[in-house]
Parts: structure tokens; sequence; C-alpha cells
């Protein structure tokens, strides 16, 4: 079995009424991740900006919820806040779930919440989702417009508090601010390649380049809308060979952004993720290139990240 880590799921707003353990109606569960293998997913409250007139208090509870459920299921998971957490969840082959952030306008403007978020277990955040906020432009709507003064001093707390800056949503411009500034690796959570499907949500090569020189990991997305051609598994490989040829094969992982997105037919859950593996090693890739790009690389990557 070969072993998965994901960068980023949707889950939080499958499972209020059936919990994280079994949830037939989401592409991901506990129980489903533990049978294909994960060893970790990054869970992401969500926030639909647009939706709310509390961000933050939603952003808290979908935060308690995925804490909450991770908890009570102790027996086949564990949080991953901490370097300690990532070993010990590899020694007693627990899945981990790691608490992520999509949409940072939840902290609205208040600096300290970033401190906050990052005290409650926060490892990962995004700068926007698909609407323009107060730190930056996104790529779905102001492509052009890049971080604010508030976007830059965003940066500089995401890094103080070591939460890993996640550029998946950001506008183009942004993205350049964010690798002018930024000290620490960054990611790219949940976006493919520009050059094999051309879609503003995927990066430019010279973006996978960036992340790649920086020490960062890029996560395959399975949304067939950003896959492109017929959305299978052939052409997930493809952003994955260009990934690996402009930001290097460490820099390939998966963030297939499950639950966010339509059921992509060939992958219509967690379960079939592990045939991945066998289809970037038809398609070229190493055995260790293939165990790299499913789990090994995240795996490192955290593993010098977390403290
Ligand atoms: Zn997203």
């Amino acid at each position: 079995m070969h072993r998965i880590f994901d960068l980023h799921s949707d889950t939080v707003h499958k499972i209020a009424e059936t919990g994280l353990r079994s949830c037939p109606d989401a592409h991901v569960d506990l129980v489903r991740m533990k049978e294909a293998g994960y060893g970790m997913a990054a869970l992401a409250a969500f926030v639909d900006a647009g939706r709310t007139d509390d961000p933050y208090g939603d952003c808290l509870s979908y935060l308690d919820r995925i804490r909450t459920e991770t908890e009570k299921n102790g027996d086949i998971a564990r949080l991953i806040t901490s370097l300690e957490d990532l070993t010990a969840t590899a020694r007693d082959g627990k899945v981990g779930i790691m608490l992520t952030v999509e949409e940072g306008g939840v902290i609205e403007e208040d600096i300290g919440r970033v401190r906050e978020l990052a005290d409650r277990g926060v490892r990962i955040m995004t700068f926007t989702w698909n609407y323009d906020n107060d730190i930056s432009g996104c790529s779905h709507v102001s492509n052009d417009r890049g971080l604010s003064e508030f976007g830059c001093e965003f940066l500089g707390a995401l890094e103080e508090t070591h939460i890993i800056a996640d550029v998946s949503h950001l506008s183009d411009a942004g993205f350049y601010d964010v690798a002018k500034l930024a000290k620490r690796p960054f990611i790219a959570s949940h976006s493919n390649a520009r050059a094999v499907c051309a879609h503003g949500r995927n990066l430019t090569d010279d973006m996978i380049r960036i992340i790649g020189s920086r020490g960062g990991i890029i996560g395959l997305n399975y949304c067939a809308y950003f896959v492109g051609g017929d959305g299978g598994l052939s052409m997930l490989c493809r952003h994955a060979r260009e990934i690996a040829d402009c930001g290097g094969v460490g820099t390939v992982a998966l963030g297939g952004d499950l639950d966010g997105i339509p059921t992509n037919p060939a992958i219509k859950d967690c379960t079939e993720v592990p045939a991945l593996w066998d289809a970037l090693h038809k398609f070229g890739f190493t055995p260790s290139e293939c165990d790299g790009i499913m789990g090994g690389n995240a795996e490192r990557f955290f593993s010098e990240m977390l403290d």
C-alpha cells in the first residue's frame, strides 16, 4: 500500500450530521482514508466569505468540528500540529489530519487572529478564495491585483507563526509579491500546471519553478476543469510531469480538492486515489518518484516545516 498525503479537502462541509468517521456522501472519511493508505489529509476550514456575516466565527467553528471529529476517532486518526505528531502518526499507522484555512480574509484585518489560528493548530492558510479581499486580488477576479499593504503584513504574520503560506487561488500578481517577500518555503496546495490546462487556477511554468526552487510543494487537483482534456488519470499525470520538469520531481504532491469539486469519474472518492500510483508509473515515473508524489514529498516537506 502506498502512503498518501493530501494537501487539500473541503470535507468539513459534508460531515456536520454524520461526523468524519464514516460519511458515505463525502469523497473522504476516516475509515475509507485508512483503508486507502492515507498517512495525512489536510482538511480545510473553507469559508465562503460572500455567504456569511461572521467569517471568523464560522472559521473557528469549522476548525472545532475537524478537531473534535479527529479526537473522537483517536483509534484511527490523529491531529498533526507538530513534528512529534507527524512522527507518531506514521509510527502508529493512523490517518493524520492537518488543520488549514481556505480564505485569508476570515481574519477581517485583525492581524492578531493569525496567531490565534496558529494556536488553534492551523498549519496552512490561503490568502484568498474566489473573492478579492483586503489581503489580495484572487485568480478568479482581479488577477493583476497583488498583495495590499495589509497582505504583506499577513504574509509576515504567517511566517512568524510558522503557518505555511498557500498560494492556491491567489492572483498572479499576488503570487509574485509572495515570491518577492517570502522568506520560508510556500506551497500551492491544490493547483495544476497552466501549460497543460490553461486555467487561471493553475500555475505557470515560471511559478512552478519558483515554488520548487524555494523548497515548496504543489498538490495536484483532481477537479476536471483544472485537469483539462478528459479529466482522467493520464491527463493528471501530464500535470505531474510538467510540475516535475519545471520544479523538480520532489515538488509534486497531491491536493485533490475532494469534497470541494464535482465528482471526477476517474477518482470518484479517496478509495480510488491509490490507482494514481499505477497511472504515474505507467506514465514513466519510477517507483520511488511515484511514492514521492503520492506522499513522500509532502512528508519530507512537513518534516522540515513543522516544529
Ligand atoms: Zn480551493
